[in-house]
């Protein structure tokens, strides 16, 4: 039995309700249409309706489209958007990378022009971090902003970012300067993205979400571009992807797969698996409320939330293991027409549950990499084991 961290509160526990009513019932064709496509199309009913409601952003200020709640309520609503398949990448770039970053360091006239209509999923972002050549380590990052005029002049390029056809606006990590170490220097830039000198490219892939490749040529940017201080960003993003790394998201798939995938009969063969997933996901739970809990708090969760997004990001690929090891049981022909799916597990008369399960198998190895690799996260947990440990000495 799941025990949070702390307890929900009525009002909290009602929400979830409210949303997870909205997701499942009102939404459910939109997100079935929108996972259905080969690339994912960004289900733009379903977050119209979440905007409406302030959902998309409930710890914002009411004047910036929020309700003025807490992380907690956030978390609520990234779990059973999770939970509900919705694709989230237009969430976690817009609301939990861009926004975060004008709410935590941009001047009173950004906030006021671009967060309300980001809360009402009018506006969308992509996140401009990684490059060909800096990806886990952006301290190396070649593209570069000089001053021009009272303005900048911005060039490079980015990869891996998803959604720029869908979106406006992107936050861009570039460098202004040099430092004492390399990740001093560094600036965020909110960039146009359908301007003369921006070129996008489609990058080719098995992620259902299309991932894009960006160039920036010259590309001339007012002064207000710039979000916070100049050449101080490496703290800034690092405060700001906490919250993407608490793993909320990431558990929320896992459990999704591994609920839809034990509807059907499984062999017996899969039974210590499963078994084993019953008993890892609610602690993938706990660990990633636990980060949550720290972060709402206000109390450093950089390690927390790491340990998390490695722990569960690893737990969505098991799932995957799992669904790939039986998959007879989902796409056999026998299995499939035995099924005969009713009308309410349909949509365009097709079944909805077997084709999200395999699209498990193409998400799965992207969440390991997504927002920090495996790799990195453990490293830093580490570092912040060996400065414990130091302390105590
Ligand atoms: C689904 C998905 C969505 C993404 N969305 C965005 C986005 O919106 N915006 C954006 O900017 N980027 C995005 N990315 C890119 C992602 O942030 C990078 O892929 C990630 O940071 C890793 O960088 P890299 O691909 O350059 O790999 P590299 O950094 O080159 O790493 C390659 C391998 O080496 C390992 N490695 C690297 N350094 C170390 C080290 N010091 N110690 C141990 N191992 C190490 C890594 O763990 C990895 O296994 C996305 C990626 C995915 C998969």
């Amino acid at each position: 039995m799941f025990t949070p961290p702390f307890t929900f509160t009525p009002e909290q526990e009602r929400l979830r309700q409210d949303v997870r009513e909205l997701l499942r019932v009102r939404c459910r064709e939109d997100l079935v249409r929108a996972r259905r496509a080969r690339p994912w199309r960004h289900p733009d009913l379903t977050y119209r309706r979440l905007g409406e409601r302030g959902w998309l952003a409930p710890d914002w200020p009411a004047e910036y489209g929020g309700l003025g709640l807490s992380l907690v309520e956030s978390a609520i609503v990234a779990e059973e958007m999770a939970l509900a398949g919705v694709p989230d990448s237009a969430r976690v770039n817009t609301v939990d990378n861009a926004g975060s970053t004008l709410l935590v360091a941009g001047t009173d006239e950004q906030k006021a022009r671009f967060l309300p209509a980001m809360a009402a999923a009018e506006r969308l972002f992509v996140v401009l971090y990684s490059e060909p050549d800096a990806g886990s380590d952006l301290g190396g990052l070649a593209t570069h902003a000089e001053r021009e005029g009272d303005g900048w002049r911005l060039s490079g390029e980015k990869i891996w970012n998803v959604g720029a056809n869908k979106a406006e606006y992107g936050i861009c990590l570039a460098r202004t300067g040099e430092g004492k170490s390399k990740y001093a220097g560094l600036s965020i830039f909110l960039v146009p993205l359908h301007v003369d000198g921006v070129r996008i490219g489609e990058i080719p892939g098995f992620n259902p979400e299309a991932f894009d490749h960006i160039v920036f040529d010259d590309v001339r940017l007012p002064a207000d571009a710039l979000v916070g201080t100049e050449g101080e960003a490496w703290q800034l993003v690092n405060e700001v992807l906490a919250v993407e790394r608490t793993g909320v998201y990431f558990y929320g798939h896992a459990q999704r797969w591994f609920d839809l995938l034990t509807r059907f009969e499984l062999p017996a063969r899969a039974v210590s698996d499963v078994r084993g997933l019953q008993a890892d996901l609610p602690a993938a739970r706990l660990l990633t409320w636990h980060a949550v809990d720290l972060l709402s708090r206000g109390e450093d969760a950089a390690a927390a939330a790491a340990g998390a997004k490695w722990w569960t990001s690893e737990l969505t690929s098991r799932v995957a293991a799992l669904v790939w090891s039986v998959r007879e049981a989902f796409t056999g022909r026998e299995q499939v027409a035995a099924r005969r799916p009713a009308a309410a597990d349909r949509v365009d008369g097709l079944p909805t549950d077997d084709v999200e399960l395999t699209t498990a198998l193409s998400e799965a190895p992207g969440l390991t990499v997504a927002g920090g690799t495996s790799e990195m996260m453990l490293a830093t947990v580490s570092a912040a084991l060996f400065d414990e440990a130091r302390e105590v000495a």
